[in-house]
């Protein structure tokens, strides 16, 4: 499977309007630092789409049959582009947790036929078996276990840490090929619903491979400076995303 990153920010997206915050300065100057909110597309053997949030208008990134469509919850910032993309011309499955669901999403899917998804549940869609897992955010969230002939990945936020019944099923799972975290905080940031990136990084090297942190907000550091703290720190064992970065499993 092949993993677009086509979103990679927070709520807010970098650069945040008119903010002149060091992060949201340098993506003035530098495209490649700039962040839409939170959406991933996993692209399966068989070339089919899946998308994971919809946190952007995805028509520019993305326009083919989806498959499917997952929420992690029912956050702003991770359901923005669904207002846009639900007028689509073909009916499309989302599969959502309880919480806090939006009321005009729900009242006028258009052609999403929404559904719920509990953790522990488990959908398979095309050559993908995907595993809702509990998170620990404000509002009810889930994780996604994502497995494609023997090779797995796992999609972890918004949360901070994870609770206890994910941890123990994801490290019987362990090693995953990928481990994508929230890593919404800049070192040092202690946040009762999102990690920092040192907190994020811990999750995802005790799983995964490689770790791919995301869900990058603004107060992080700017993306030159995170990058050579996670290259220093963690070798290529740990990644920063950006807005289209693309990673083969
Ligand atoms: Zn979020
Ligand atoms: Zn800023
Ligand atoms: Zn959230």
């Amino acid at each position: 499977m092949i993993v677009y990153f086509i979103g990679t920010g927070g709520s807010e997206g970098i650069p945040a309007h008119l903010c002149t915050c060091p992060t949201c300065n340098e993506a003035r100057k530098f495209g490649f630092a700039r962040r839409l909110p939170s959406t991933v597309a996993i692209i399966t053997e068989n070339k089919k789409a899946v998308l994971f949030d919809v946190g952007t208008d995805i028509r520019d990134a993305l326009q083919v049959p989806l498959e499917a469509i997952f929420l992690t919850h029912w956050h702003h910032d991770h359901i923005y582009g669904l207002y846009k993309l639900r007028w689509m011309a073909l009916e499309t499955p989302l599969y959502a947790p309880e919480g806090q669901a939006d009321a005009l999403i729900l009242n006028e899917p258009k052609n999403l036929r929404p559904k719920t998804i509990k953790p522990g549940d488990t959908v398979e869609i095309d050559t993908l078996k995907i595993t809702a897992l509990h998170l620990n955010h404000q509002v009810e969230t889930l994780g996604y276990l994502i497995e494609e002939d023997g090779k797995s990945i796992a999609l972890l936020y918004d949360t901070k840490g994870l609770p206890e019944g994910t941890w123990e099923f994801l490290e019987e799972k362990a090693p995953l090929r990928l481990a994508i975290v929230d890593a919404t905080y800049p070192p040092g940031t202690n946040d009762p619903y999102h990690n920092n990136v040192d907190e994020a990084a811990e999750i995802g090297l005790k799983l995964a491979k490689r770790t791919v942190l995301s869900h990058i907000s603004h107060k992080n550091l700017p993306f030159l400076q995170l990058t050579e703290y996670v290259r220093k720190r963690w070798g290529n064992k740990v990644l920063v995303a950006y807005d289209g970065m693309v990673f083969y499993v």
